[in-house]
């Protein structure tokens, strides 16, 4: 294990925590990517692909109906328009060409529920670049129509039949991949977690909306949001809409998930939630706020919303709560499935369960002030992938 320099952290959070033989590839991905990340040429071809193809800029949409029924004027950021129904197509775009310039023939990765592997196979389509996925062989049956969709785009699935055969395996597995193949291979990342560069790096590529949420504001409102509503898994589609107002008057807020706080106590019920109950410790490759018992074993998640039920999250999101820069909240699985339906029902938009916990928490919290008059929530998906599960909960 190796530490790093100062400038790969934000705070005492981030690092690169990874064994020696990984260190070269970190330096030469770092490398690449500053100086890739502000080159004309570089930012053209990917601003066409994220216009052309992604179907950006998305639409910043006046809730009316649900601003009525929360006491509060919504606006919801449309990631869910985007194609593949999420914004995690705008990190995969991003790395994807930057595997070109690379100079990389191969995209790994590992997804636990599909979706990051699904937007893997679509940026390696697009760009003619092979892509294998890692998958726990348990999550390649639970989740076997999003196999197909990588499959049909070209993609190569790869089931992992170690250990507990899910998302942690699938990782261990892609690692090691990784390590053998660095010359040919580039390793994507699907959030703003593990070793410096991804969180920074990944936290650019998804500040596209943000950015966009800026200007539409300005458009709309002549000013900028009291505040700002996104979940947080590992953390990108949150960073993403917070980084261009950082350094704004806004409040942020990162809505985690509190699980199943109905049948559990409140305490337990916080156990998906890093940044509100983790502690200090080091996962994947980064120090962060991790979900860990007092001997430091990392605790399971749970959570109705797969995409997070995720045990650390990004180290930038547990620097910023602790200089107490943005708002870590929770919903639980009731609350989120309730605005899931509010959701639905007011404005004709099915959200991810993911982005139901962000909608939730405005239904909470408008009516205490704390949102101010104007809030965004970043509805950073669609529903459509969570129907089978919200049929199965009895309301
Ligand atoms: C993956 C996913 C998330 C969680 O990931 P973050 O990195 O925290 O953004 C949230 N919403 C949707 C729709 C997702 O697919």
């Amino acid at each position: 294990m190796k530490q790093e320099s100062r400038s790969t952290k934000f705070g005492k959070y981030g690092g690169q925590f990874v064994p020696e033989v990984l260190m070269p590839a970190l330096e030469e991905l770092t490398e690449q990517y500053e100086k890739h990340k502000d080159d004309p040429a570089f930012n053209e071809e990917l601003n066409y692909y994220l216009r052309d193809f992604a179907g950006r800029p998305s639409a910043l949409y006046h809730a009316k109906r649900l601003s009525k029924e929360y006491g509060i004027k919504i606006y919801l950021k449309r990631e869910d328009l985007i194609h593949g129904g999420a914004h995690k197509l705008n990190n995969t775009l991003g790395q994807a060409l930057l595997t070109k310039y690379m100079g990389k023939e191969r995209i790994i990765a590992e997804t636990g529920a599909g979706q990051h592997g699904t937007a893997c196979a679509m940026a390696g389509a697009a760009f003619g670049i092979r892509t294998e996925v890692y998958m726990g062989a348990k999550d390649t049956v639970r989740q076997r129509m999003n196999v197909y969709r990588m499959e049909l785009m070209g993609a190569k699935v790869i089931p992992v039949k170690s250990g507990s055969q899910t998302l942690k395996d699938a990782i261990n597995e892609a690692m090691r991949d990784w390590v053998t193949n660095v010359e040919t291979t580039h390793y994507m990342l699907g959030s703003v977690v593990g070793p410096h560069p991804y969180p920074a790096m990944v936290r650019d590529f998804q500040s596209v909306i943000g950015k966009e949420t800026r200007t539409q504001m300005m458009e709309r409102e002549g000013r900028l949001p009291d505040s700002i509503v996104a979940c947080t898994g590992g953390g990108s589609n949150a960073m993403g809409i917070f980084y261009p107002f950082l350094e704004e008057d806004v409040d942020l807020f990162s809505v985690e998930a509190g699980g199943n706080g109905l049948k559990t106590t409140e305490k337990e019920a916080l156990h998906s939630a890093s940044l509100c109950a983790g502690q200090e410790g080091v996962l994947h490759g980064a120090r962060t706020k991790v979900l860990q018992n007092k001997y430091g074993q990392i605790l399971e998640s749970s959570s109705i919303a797969a995409g997070l039920d995720y045990a650390g999250v990004g180290p930038e999101l547990a620097y910023l709560a602790d200089i107490g820069r943005i708002m870590p909240c929770y919903s639980l699985d009731s609350e989120a499935l309730e605005a899931f339906h509010d959701l639905c029902r007011f404005e004709g938009i099915i959200p991810a369960l993911e982005s139901s916990h962000a909608i939730a928490y405005v239904k909470k919290a408008a009516a205490s002030g704390e949102l101010g008059d104007v809030t965004v929530i970043n509805i950073s998906g669609r529903g459509d992938k969570d129907l089978e599960t919200v049929l199965g909960v009895k309301q």
